[in-house]
Formats: structure tokens, sequence, C-alpha cells
């Protein structure tokens, strides 16, 4: 890579020329061992590891005891500080209700809430404990809920005293594994009409005997089960075990380039497998002091919190990004960023104009990485020591091996090394945070895996240099008149008209291409959606893309169907286009 590459942005603060630091980068690669991992931890007595003895027990009896593990802010404007003494404490007491509520080893138990203290002490009472935890998404109405309680075969749910009588207590005579549910915020509430086994948080956590030490987990004994998004299909069920914490902690480390002295802030919902790896078990093994948000998205109180809290590395998504885009230019300059030294962004492509905006009006460069529900943790990232170019997910994270393949239905793989080849983006199976099963789809998981590697079901390429360029989903890839066009490009091109908020592209039949490319797009504030405006962008993406690749039609929407991830749902842009069946929407956010 020469040091003049257009487009490359270069802020770190490493000395050096780029090949000196890609090699650098390299030799990390290659002296990484996932057992040196293994040593930063504690670990159990006899082999055992438990993710709750290495996120809060090891901390709480060591040095950062009194570090701050937990700032909640409140919906009502408070905070709360919870160190990681006090965490213990609480999760302790907890995990000893859940044991005296007769739960053990491989229960599964879920929690429906928002993002509430209960919900984090929760997680780590049932890691303490040798349960499965599941987190859902508060949103979800009672049949995304009944649906994944169903498939997990759910012992014990905790809830809020508010969402279970809105949203499970019709649906529990239908959970036939449900024992117990256990809610929060009832404390002076009318206990008329629940159940037994209804059982206040508080009340049975003060009456338990703590539990000190942690279950006697193996490593690869389970401990998540995370519902993947949902953006191409019905979500499945990824289970994931407790030494995945070996790998939140190092991506951590080199992909969000977190410490123990950092203010983290990571703002995706535990619903979402970035709000559980990042949002409650990467910062906790680490000992840094994680910031959680009850509330929902505010432009100015987002960035009013960075400054507040003196947020020093946040995780955040593509569409918090755009929607931070759509406010004034100036806003962020009211706020005192200072403290902010490392931004990264998951779940979706980052466009290349939203790292420029980053770096314009935000003065910081936005670290786009790359991972899925299926491999638990970051794949795919732009580290802190690399310079970035804007549209590409990054290098491989150390531990970590990926490849770009070919293959036929049940042929062997092909692995491609032209950097312009694009083709399924693969990573090598064994990676301590990969997932284990699709819960009650062996044949499915089975399928995902051959000669040793994972193969994702994203389409990318590898550059030159080693960095890989997300193309689009294998599901979402059009194809017109000989090209295989990725929804991602012709989104990107559009975006970097100063009209287009979102994009979303689609590929409908035709006649004569095959597919032709059609665009949806949301618009700014001050911008007539005409034809004026239509025939604009039509001639900006011909003029950006030509015309194999430019969108033939473009139609303006007020919003694009989403995920509660924020996960652009092409599937249901192109069912309605076409007429046909919308499938699962359990994940659907807002679609007028
Ligand atoms: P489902 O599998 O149910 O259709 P989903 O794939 O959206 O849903 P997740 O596991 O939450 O569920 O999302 C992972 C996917 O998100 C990746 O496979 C990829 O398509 C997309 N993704 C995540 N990060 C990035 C990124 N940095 N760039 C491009 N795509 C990304
Ligand atoms: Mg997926």
């Amino acid at each position: 890579m020469a040091d003049d590459t257009p487009g490359i942005i270069d802020k770190t603060e490493e000395r050096g020329s780029l090949t000196d630091r890609l090699a650098a980068f390299t030799r990390a690669r290659e002296t990484f061992d996932w057992e040196k991992v293994r040593a930063e931890f504690e670990g159990l007595s006899g082999g055992g590891f438990n993710i709750a003895h290495e996120a809060v027990d090891r901390h709480a009896t060591g040095s950062l005891a009194d570090n701050v593990a937990i700032r909640w802010l409140s919906k009502t404007g408070a905070s709360l500080d919870i160190t990681y003494a006090d965490l213990k404490h609480r999760v302790d007491r907890f995990a000893g209700a859940l044991k005296s509520l007769g739960l053990g080893k491989g229960d599964p138990v879920y929690v429906l809430a928002d993002r509430i203290p209960e919900l984090y002490v929760t997680a780590m009472a049932v890691f303490k404990i040798g349960g499965v935890f599941c987190p859902m998404f508060a949103a979800f109405g009672p049949e995304p809920i009944k649906q994944r309680m169903s498939i997990g075969g759910a012992r014990a749910l905790v809830t809020t005293d508010r969402l279970y009588r809105r949203k499970v207590a019709d649906i529990r005579a239908d959970l036939t594994t449900l024992d117990h549910v256990i809610l929060v915020g009832d404390e002076n509430g009318n206990r008329d009409g629940l159940p037994e086994n209804t059982h206040n948080f508080h009340a049975i956590s003060e009456s338990a005997v703590p539990v000190t030490d942690c279950a006697r987990t193996a490593p690869g004994d389970p401990a998540i089960l995370h519902f993947t998004s949902g953006t191409t299909g019905t979500p499945k069920g990824a289970v994931h075990v407790h030494e995945a914490a070996l790998a939140h902690y190092a991506t951590a480390k080199y992909a969000l380039d977190l410490r123990a002295d950092d203010i983290f802030w990571c703002t995706a919902d535990p619903g979402w497998v970035t709000g559980t790896s990042y949002g409650i078990i990467a910062p906790l093994t680490v000992g840094a002091t994680m910031i959680v948000d009850q509330q929902e998205f505010e432009g100015q109180r987002w960035y009013g919190t960075l400054q507040d809290e003196k947020v020093s590395v946040w995780y955040t998504a593509p569409t918090a990004i755009r929607m931070l885009m759509k406010l004034e230019d100036d806003l962020p300059k009211r706020f005192d960023l200072s403290h902010l030294r490392f931004v990264a962004s998951v779940g979706e492509p980052l466009n290349p104009e939203a790292v420029r905006w980053g770096v314009e009006i935000l003065d910081k460069v936005i670290h786009d990485n790359w991972w899925q529900t299926e491999t638990g943790g970051i794949m795919i990232a732009n580290a802190a020591s690399l310079p970035v170019k804007p549209g590409s997910m990054g290098l491989p994270v150390p531990g970590i091996d990926a490849a770009i393949i070919e293959h036929a239905e049940d042929g062997p793989l092909t692995f491609l090394s032209d950097p312009e080849a694009e083709g399924e983006l693969a990573l090598r199976a064994g990676w301590p945070s990969m997932f284990r099963m699709y819960l009650g789809q062996e044949e499915r998981y089975a399928k995902c895996f051959r000669d040793g590697w994972y193969l994702t079901g994203d389409l990318a390429r590898c550059d030159e240099d080693g960095y890989f360029w997300f193309v689009g989903r294998a599901d979402d890839v059009i194809k017109s008149a000989g090209h295989l066009i990725g929804p991602f490009e012709v989104e990107s091109a559009l975006v970097e008209h100063p009209a287009v908020v979102e994009a979303a592209v689609i590929g409908i039949p035709d006649e004569v291409s095959g597919e032709i490319v059609k665009a949806y797009v949301t618009v700014r504030k001050g911008y007539e959606k005409d034809d004026a405006l239509r025939r604009d962008l039509l001639a900006h993406a011909r003029k950006r893309l030509g015309p194999a690749i430019a969108p033939r039609q473009i139609e303006f929407r007020d919003s694009l169907p989403k995920t509660r991830s924020g996960k652009i749902m092409r599937r249901l842009l192109k069912a309605r286009e076409l007429g046909l069946a919308e499938g699962d929407t359990s994940t659907l956010e807002t679609f007028e």
C-alpha cells in the first residue's frame, strides 16, 4: 500500500510507514495464541471456566473492586453507579435466588426488559449458576416472545411487572417449560391475579443465601442463547459457550482498543448480540466502566452523554451514525468530545460517506468492524494501529483467519486470491466464540461448515493489503445483465448525494436483464421528493457507478424497514414490491 493511497484516513498515533505497520500487524497475528489469552484469565480450579468469575468475581476481589463497573443512566435522568464489588454482591444474591428456585446447570433463563440494572445482574447470575442466558428485546410482542421461549425451552423469565402484564400474562399458559417468572418493579404493586411461581426480583434476592463461587462449568458449556436479527428470514437461535469470553476480551482489546481505565459506551441493546458480547461481557472482563443508557436514541442527548460521562471508547452502529448525520453539522461542535479516543461501528456496512463525516464533523475516525451473532465476537476490524480505508471493514483480528471462497452446493472450496474477486466470506472454524449450534436446526448448522471453514453467507472481497470489503449478503446480491451487484456499493453512492440520508437497494425481476436495480431512499429535510430530485439522483448514481450498476428506479420513502438492531430489511421491500409473503417480521421495528 502506498502511503499516498487516495481516500485513506490515517489518524493513528503510530509512527513508521504503512507497509511497516501492516507488517507489524501481521506479526501480531502470527504470534497470537488463544492459549495466551486464556492465561490472562484466572479460570476455575480443575480447568473450569465461568464468565461470571472472569467478568465479576476476580475484579470484585482484586484491585478493581471499587472501580465502577456499570454507570446506569435511567429514563428519569437519575444515574446509579455499581462498582465491581457491588455488582458481585447483587449477582451473588440473585444467583442464590435462582438456585433456591431449583435452577442450575443448563437451565435457560430468559430476560425481557429494557436496559435496567437487573438485566445485567441476571446475565451474570445465570452464568454463575451455569445456566443459559437468553436476552430478548423489550419491544417484542407476545408472539416473538412465545416463539423464542418455546424454541429454547425457557425455564425462567426475568421481566418487569409492566411488560409481564402487557405481553406475557396471556401466553404464560402456552409456555409449558416455564417454571418461574421473576418480576422487577412490582414491589409495591398489586399482586392480584399473578399465578404461583411469580416472584419479586428484589424480595427473592434479599432472602436468598448468596452464592459466592461460580458453578464449575467447562469452557465448552453453553452459556448464552442469542437469536439472530432476522434480517434475511426467521431468526435462528445461536448457542455460545463460556469460553466465548476469551474472544470478547481479546477483541475488545484489539478491535476496540479497550482498557480497564476506559469509560466505554456500547449503544446496542442486549436483545441484539452486540449488546451482550460488548454491552455486557467484554467491558466487564476487561475491568472497564460501562455506560448503560436506558433511553432510546436522541441525538442531542447522545452527544451530551459522550461529553458528560467522558466516554473514551464508543461502540455504535451505522444506523445511529446516519441518524446523527441527519442533525445539523454544528451540533457536535457544541459538545466537548475530547475524551473520546476510539469510535467503532458494527451491524451494517458503514458507508464511506459516514467515515468522512466522522472525520470532518466529529473529528473522529469511525472504525467499522464486522461480525455476526454466529461468530459471537468481532472477526474483521479496523484496528486502532492501522489506517482506515473508508468503506472497508478492515482486517481479520488476531486469532482469526478469513478467506474469500467459492464453492458449488456440496463441492470443495476454492480460495480466491485475486484482490478484485468477490466471493463468500469464510472463517477458519475453531475460535472460542464460535456458535456451537443453531438450536433445533442441526442440519442447518452442519451446512455452515465445510473443510474446517465456517461459511458466513456474506459476500466480500479482500484487497492487496489484506483489507476486506463487504459486498452484500448472498441473499441480497442482484444479478443484472451478467453483472453481480452488491447493494452496498449502490447504496453508498446514493448516500454520497447531499439529499440522501439512507438508501436500500434491491433487484426486481426484468425480462431483459434478469433483474434491475431499484433503490428506496429517505431524504434530508429541506429537499423536495419530486421528479427533479429523482432525475438528479439517477444521474448522480450513473456517473458514480456506470449505467450497468446504477439504479433504474428510485422510490422516495419516509423511512426504511429495519430490524430492532437497526438493519435494513431489504427482503421486506422486495416482498412488498413483488406482492410476496412478508415472512417472519418478529424483529421488524416499524414499516408503514
Ligand atoms: P439473520 O441471520 O437472522 O438474517 P442478521 O444476519 O442480520 O439476521 P446478525 O447476526 O445480527 O443477524 O447480523 C450479522 C450480519 O450483519 C452479517 O452477516 C452482515 O451481513 C451484517 N454486518 C454486520 N456487521 C457488518 C459490517 N461491518 N459491514 C457489513 N455488514 C455487516
Ligand atoms: Mg445472519
